[in-house]
């Protein structure tokens, strides 16, 4: 498999991983948090699902598309080891969905890193409220969930609050 094929399965699993958070958490209220705005390319996809108002955004740097740019107070600067406890004291177990796309090439750290932030999102989740994110995550509360059609087996993990 070509790393187009790989990048291109990646793109398809978030969309279809995103889109069915959405459908599934229609019912919950409760702020969406963006882990890594990058481009913007998911940010914008799921404000486009939702509302401007309801994605939070979490970066260390805002180098997003300027078409898919949060307004600054939608923006929670800093590294996320930092700014997810201040989001949990800001919000509490309220979130609707959290989605995570941090990582980089290296397989390797981003493995290391999903470890070390995987009980720092935990407790941000509200019942009934997924977790979509590009890497295996580690948690002790949240259920894994099977992937929906159209996405692909690891690229993509989906877990729940029961
Ligand atoms: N989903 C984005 C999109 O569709 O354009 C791409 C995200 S990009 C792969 C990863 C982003 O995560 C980068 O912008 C990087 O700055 C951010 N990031 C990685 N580690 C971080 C950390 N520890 N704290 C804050 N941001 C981090």
């Amino acid at each position: 498999m070509s790393r187009l094929d790989i990048f291109i399965n990646r793109m398809v699993s978030q969309r279809a991983c995103i889109d069915f958070a959405v459908r599934e958490t229609a019912a919950t209220g409760g702020p969406v948090f963006e882990l890594g705005l990058g481009n913007g390319r998911t940010y914008d996809h799921l404000r486009e699902r939702l509302s401007q108002e309801e994605v939070f955004v979490f970066d260390r740097e805002v180098a997003s598309n300027p078409a898919s740019t949060p307004p600054r107070a939608q923006i929670l600067m800093g590294d996320v080891m930092e700014t997810l406890p201040q989001a949990l004291r800001r919000f509490g177990a309220t979130a609707r969905i959290v989605h995570a796309d941090l990582g980089g090439h290296n397989l390797e750290k981003n493995d290391a890193f999903a470890r070390k932030v995987s009980p720092l999102i935990e407790p941000l989740l509200a019942p009934g409220g997924i977790m979509v994110s590009s890497d295996r995550m580690y948690f002790e509360a949240l259920e894994p969930m099977p992937l929906p059609e159209g996405a692909v087996e690891g690229r993509c993990f989906l877990y729940r609050r029961g």
